[in-house]
């Protein structure tokens, strides 16, 4: 709804516009835990930030280092509009189960939803806490296959070494293997892979202007010219 002040037009409520899920699915809130539990929301719908990936923080208006894990609803397939978005109807299909994020969207008034930034979010691990093997694959998989400092690596992307390069590599490899290795074993870590782990890190690097080109069975990296 618009109202009419003198010569401008003031909006006061929701126009179902559809702009605010085309720019990516909501971040999880612990009150949002009852939407998993009660499979409104599916596992294999989520996508994980990992703590120190670089993301939009609408807060500070920039692009920076996560201070935490995200857990957020994924888009639909290589698109950042939520998977729950239905261009056709230009809806929600879980409006009535969706996340607090949310409930809190007010383009036209942005307090609640900027309050919600990075604030009591829901982790992986307490959304598995009846899981323990799911917990457990989790772990390993930090474990075996930690991020990279990408914080230094912005800082330092005209002089990256070719050592530097090396190592990324081996990362970035090591957590392909990883995947690929856990996602043959079993159905519901394929389906709930991105949720489980996140993007893959070649994919992370990308952004970072890394070309990825296959070599043999591995992957390189390339650094693109500035
Ligand atoms: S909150 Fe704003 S951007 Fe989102 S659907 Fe409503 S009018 Fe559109
Ligand atoms: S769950 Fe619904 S309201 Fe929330 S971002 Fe997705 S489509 Fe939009």
């Amino acid at each position: 709804m618009n109202m009419e002040t003198g010569n401008t037009t003031v909006q006061t409520s929701c126009k179902q516009c559809g702009i605010c899920c085309a720019k990516g699915g909501a971040a999880l809130h612990s009150g949002d835990l009852s939407l998993l539990r009660d499979k409104n929301i599916l596992l294999s719908d989520l996508i994980t930030i990992r703590k120190g990936e670089f993301a939009y923080n609408p807060v500070t208006d920039t692009v920076q280092a996560t201070q935490n894990e995200i857990v957020k609803l994924r888009g639909s397939g290589r698109e950042w509009t939520c998977c729950y978005y239905d261009v056709n109807s230009c809806g929600c299909t879980i409006y009535d189960h969706r996340p607090l994020a949310c409930h809190a969207l007010k383009c036209w008034d942005p307090d609640d939803s900027l309050a919600l930034v990075e604030s009591d979010l829901l982790s992986r691990n307490e959304i598995l806490a009846d899981n323990e093997s799911m917990q457990r694959l989790v772990r390993e998989f930090e474990a075996a296959c930690p991020l990279p400092d990408f914080a230094y690596l912005f800082q330092k992307m005209k002089n990256v070494s070719t050592d530097n390069i090396v190592t990324l590599e081996q990362s970035v490899n090591s957590d392909l293997e990883f995947r690929d290795r856990v996602v043959k074993e079993s159905a519901e870590v394929s389906r709930e892979e991105m949720f489980l782990f996140g993007r893959p890190l070649f994919q992370l690097l990308q952004s970072f202007g890394f070309d990825v080109f296959q070599s043999g069975s591995h992957l390189r990296l390339h650094l693109q010219a500035p």
